[in-house]
């Protein structure tokens, strides 16, 4: 039988979803997501912080026209951009100092402590000067010079920087909304900007951060970095720079604040901190954790791809759901916090957080919760001892594809306090447009999550018993390993199941994936009111050998499907019972 999708039902590579501000794309058939992952094809849209929304690229070209650089990135603010261009340079070599030069008798632009979290500080140091001070003349491969004013006063210590093989980088700000031009400061390798707009009659408007730079091994570099950290400018903050004035009348200063009490009436805790992605809310708590002096996380579960990769960089511990009873050996003195997910991302496990909080408070280590796929619908981490309760606003919260956002959910003064003077110093908040597009979607949110929950048991039990499918991993069916503790701990399933194929190849996921699935998309995220269904490994992983894959419990051609919150989920059902009979 033929299994290609007819044309009226097959969605264009790349198509938005989630209309004017998608924050995913579709990848209608196999070959597509291999072209994503090997970069052999151009993508209009994809997930916001892999594939940059047309906004981002249109006001990107006109920052690197007027700056006459082959790249820019565009992040959440001046600060953010600094950290990440800094962070980047460090990798491979080491930075080992950073001067400041500044305008004369001005304080400089930004704190010295946005560079760099406390443990990459270790062994840097900062040192601040006004534009005509002498430089030291032993500056080396690993100094960074950024000159942040008084660039013709600066010219001199720039030149003689660069020669001495230091990267000079060139920080400017600019208000109204005007895009900077560029100063002439010769050997400048980097530019940062800060860029400001005032929006309607709000005081305080909106803003982004940029690097520019023709250094293509770096630029590329910071380009991976900044998508797995997930210091991404929203598309509706691009809108205001490229002078689009439909956005503008949206800006209401209030609704972060309206937002960070809503999460906080959900989750049942005292103070919420917005991100503009959940991997910024992810990336700042750990950087703070680390700061402490203490070096590295223990994760508990297989976690979202992006925060395993950003673990695996850095001296961490991993240990599996089934072998938490060894956490307690694996905690030191020199351990900055366990870290889990309520359930898990993809394979739905749920690891015991009565075990893990006791652990935890026996050592005085803090207990990091990402609740993204439970939702506070189905369970309050604080209940169980959590310190902190993270959330990827993109998905269930919102749940309609056009938001990109991330909350820190705390009750200690003291953590709170923690996270308001990172805030302070990264300029990193949820900008009030993206707060706004969650506002809109967060009220009917508990409605929605009970449709989520029942349509996935339903999609969950069919799975489990159909003779194309191999094996199900949803902690609401029993053969699950997590399907006692989950019994226990939470009040719904949420709706991520996983599953593979009877005909577990290349060639049966390609006849699956490339068949007729009509009502879902195919397309990364999950948490959407529609069905969403993608090769999740391929998705993820594409490069890990069988022994790494191995190593992590994670098969290579698992699919994973979010199950929506659609009125009625037969049609889904339909359409995954004749793919599954036909594709084999
Ligand atoms: N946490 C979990 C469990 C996720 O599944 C994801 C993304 O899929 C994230 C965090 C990261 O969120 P975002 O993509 O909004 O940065």
């Amino acid at each position: 039988m033929n299994t290609a999708p007819t044309k009226s039902q097959v969605f264009r590579q790349g198509e938005a979803i989630g209309g004017d501000h998608a924050i995913t794309g579709t990848l209608p058939m196999l070959d597509d997501v291999i072209a994503f992952k090997k970069r052999t094809a151009e993508f209009d849209h994809g997930y916001y912080r892999f594939v940059s929304h047309p906004r981002l690229r249109r006001l990107e070209e006109a920052l690197k026209a007027r700056f006459g650089c082959r790249h820019c990135k565009l992040t959440e603010s001046l600060e953010t951009a600094l950290l990440e261009l800094i962070l980047c340079l460090r990798k491979p070599g080491t930075v080992s100092r950073i001067l400041i030069m500044k305008e004369e008798g001005a304080a400089p632009p930004f704190s010295d402590e946005c560079f760099l979290p406390e443990c990459e500080r270790k062994g840097v140091s900062v040192m601040v000067r006004d534009c005509k001070s002498e430089i030291p003349t032993d500056l080396g491969r690993d100094d960074i010079l950024l000159v942040s004013g008084g660039f013709s006063g600066a010219a001199k210590a720039a030149d003689s920087a660069q020669g001495q093989g230091a990267a000079v980088v060139v920080v400017l700000k600019s208000t109204g909304g005007e895009l900077p031009t560029r100063p002439d400061v010769p050997g400048a390798r980097f530019y940062v900007l800060g860029l400001n707009a005032s929006v309607g009659n709000a005081q305080n408007g909106v803003r982004a951060g940029a690097v520019l730079g023709n250094a293509d091994r770096v630029m590329a570099r910071l380009a991976e970095q900044v998508k797995r950290r997930g210091a991404i400018l929203s598309s509706r903050v691009a809108d205001c720079f490229l002078g689009a004035n439909s956005t503008q009348a949206a800006l209401d200063p209030a609704a972060p604040h309206r937002i960070a009490e809503a999460l906080c009436r959900l989750e049942g805790g005292t103070n919420a901190f917005l991100y503009c992605s959940g991997m910024s809310a992810i990336t700042r708590v750990l950087d703070i954790l680390r700061r402490r002096g203490r070096s590295h996380i223990i994760a508990v579960g297989h976690l979202y791809s992006d925060t395993y990769q950003t673990l695996r960089l850095g001296p961490n511990k991993f240990l599996g759901v089934d072998e938490v009873d060894a956490l307690d050996g694996l905690v030191t003195e020199d351990t900055a916090a366990i870290l889990t997910e309520t359930i898990t991302n993809p394979l739905s496990d749920v690891p015991d957080l009565e075990v893990l909080s006791r652990v935890a408070r026996a050592h005085g280590v803090p207990l990091v919760v990402d609740n993204t796929i439970a939702t506070p619908a189905n369970c309050h981490p604080f209940d169980f001892g959590a310190d902190y309760v993270i959330h990827s606003t993109t998905k269930y919260l919102n749940g309609r594809n056009d938001h990109g956002g991330g909350v820190v959910i705390v009750r200690e003064p003291l953590l709170a306090r923690q996270l308001s003077d990172s805030q302070s110093l990264l300029n990193d908040e949820m900008s009030p447009l993206e707060a706004s597009a969650l506002e809109k979607n967060l009220g009917s949110f508990p409605e929605r999550m009970c449709r989520f929950n029942e349509n996935a048991v339903n999609v969950a039990s069919f799975l489990a018993r159909h003779p194309g499918v191999a094996r199900v991993f949803f902690n609401n069916i029993p053969s699950h390993r997590s399907f006692a503790t989950a019994r226990r701990l939470l009040k719904g399933p949420g709706s991520v199941i996983s599953f593979t194929l009877m005909r577990n190849t290349w060639e049966g996921l390609r006849a699956f994936y490339d068949s007729r699935l009509h009502g879902i998309v195919k397309a990364p995220s999950l948490g959407s009111d529609v069905t969403l269904l993608c090769p999740y490994t391929l998705l993820t992983h594409f490069d890990d050998t069988d022994e790494e894959l191995a190593e992590i419990g994670l098969p290579r051609f698992l699919v994973r499907i979010s199950v929506g919150c659609e009125r009625d989920i037969s049609a889904v059902i339909e359409s995954l019972d004749t793919a599954l009979l036909t594709y084999r």
